[in-house]
């Protein structure tokens, strides 16, 4: 009899009405189910983690769903799940206040992305309860963000007209959450022959969002609401290969160069398909003041997308990669590497050094750590006492900044009687061949065919 009491209060439990802000332990992904791609092993394997209610809704069969934000992980794990995956009976009711964005990033009461950083000097982008964005006020100076009109402004054709803005200096800026763009609203991608699931946020047209997958063209990036439209859309497309210029070439990998401005379209498109994988970075359509490289793998049926990179056409800070992205079908297998590797191979004819434009992601510092360690490892290990001293940065193209935050990551760099000394440690030095053991795809600067274009001089892009 006693167990039917305890039945009883369990039911009353389960009852009580979950609010947004609840926090309770919540069965992660079943284990049966394809793991988040970019999660580590450690979380794939977790069961019950304490996550906090962001949103509630109905699905059309009347069941209540919750979006849940697992607390101390990466928002690209936050998912949709069932009453069955909450633990009812460890319920946190929400703290008071919790509805002031600035105030919550501060006392960090609220979630977020462990690394986050927030840039608070901008204005809150105001979106209406449609999930559209009121239209900018002209006056308004600096950077400022835009998100897509309806799908055929921004899709259907090349007019130079169709995305009015002003010069800025950014394509993806930071901003603190709304909770629209804090939670993932794409349910599917498809791109040529991958299903995605997105991560994150991306502004793709309202009507385009409630559907449980879009299709991309492979090739132009187009997106579209059905299989039908795809194909129909496929007999009409000649692109094989993404616009712009072919400037490299080894083996199947391609790189194709895309300007902003002369691809607005496309370059509108890959951002669109880019922001589904990049956290607290938002859209910015004016990309006009950017260049797109774009990673391909060729077969007989075209050039593939794999990843891409941006890049400011003039950066008066030294950046050389604004947003970097490998897509998740071909992320793990050294692509990244080599995207982060042609970057530099770009400053290295540009006669610079070069860094990222900050914030990194998680995913994206552990990429760049990984490829500055192997780089300026191969430098020392490789030194030659008889040759004459070569700043590491200078032979790589790696800004000292980060030459030096590498060696210290690395525990290589040393004070001592008066001066840095750099030691290589056995430990170190057997990392470094097992990475370069396993890095079996290089860029080839004998295949890069290009000439670095000075934009300062050119009076308009
Ligand atoms: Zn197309």
């Amino acid at each position: 009899m006693a167990d039917e009491v305890i039945t009883t209060n369990n039911l009353d439990e389960s009852a009580l009405p979950l609010s947004e802000g609840c926090r309770m332990p919540v069965r992660m992904r079943n284990l049966d189910e394809t793991p988040a791609e970019g999660a580590p092993r450690e979380i794939q394997l977790a069961e019950y983690v304490l996550a906090e209610i962001l949103s509630i809704k109905e699905n059309p069969e009347g069941e209540t769903l919750y979006y849940v934000h697992y607390i101390d992980f990466n928002k690209r794990l936050d998912e949709w799940v069932t009453k069955e995956r909450l633990d009812l009976t460890r319920v946190q009711q929400p703290k008071k206040e919790i509805k002031t964005p600035l105030k919550e990033i501060k006392n960090g009461s609220r979630p977020c992305s462990p690394e986050r950083e927030i840039v608070v000097k901008e204005e809150p982008i105001p979106i209406l309860q449609n999930g559209n964005v009121p239209p900018q006020k002209k006056s308004t100076a600096g950077r400022k963000r835009k998100f897509p009109g309806p799908a055929d402004e921004t899709n259907t054709s090349d007019s130079k007209d169709a995305v009015p803005s002003p010069r800025t200096t950014g394509s993806l800026v930071a901003h603190h959450d709304d909770l629209i763009t804090r939670m993932k609203n794409i349910e599917m991608i498809e791109l040529g022959g991958h299903m995605i699931r997105p991560w994150y946020f991306s502004p793709y047209p309202q009507e385009l969002v409630s559907l449980p997958c879009i299709y991309l063209c492979e090739f132009c990036l187009k997106y579209m609401k059905s299989r039908v439209c795809l194909k129909r859309h496929m007999a009409k497309c000649n692109l094989r290969h993404p616009p712009g210029n072919e400037i490299y070439r080894k083996n199947s990998i391609s790189f194709f160069e895309i300007d902003g401005r002369k691809n607005k379209v496309y370059a509108q498109n890959l951002c669109l398909l880019a922001k589904c994988f990049l956290d607290h970075k938002t859209l910015y359509y004016d990309t006009d003041p950017f260049l797109f490289y774009v990673m391909t793998e060729l077969d007989n049926s075209g050039f593939h997308i794999v990843g891409y990179f941006s890049k400011e056409k003039e950066s008066t800070e030294d950046y050389n990669v604004a947003c970097i992205l490998t897509l998740p079908p071909y992320q793990r297998k050294g692509y990244g590497k080599m995207l982060i590797e042609f970057s530099y191979e770009l400053s290295k004819f540009e006669g610079k050094t070069g860094s990222p434009e900050k914030p990194l992601s998680d995913l994206g510092l552990l990429s760049y750590r990984s490829y500055w360690s192997e780089t300026i490892l191969e430098i020392l290990v490789n030194v030659k006492p008889t040759e004459p001293d070569r700043e590491i940065s200078e032979q790589t193209s790696i800004k000292k900044e980060d030459v030096i935050s590498t060696l210290q990551y690395l525990n290589l760099i040393h004070y001592y009687k008066g001066q840095y000394i750099i030691t290589l440690t056995k430990e170190v030095l057997e990392a470094y061949q097992r990475a370069v053991a396993k890095r079996t795809i290089r860029i080839d600067s004998q295949a890069l065919h290009w000439t670095p274009k000075d934009w300062s001089k050119r009076g308009k892009w």
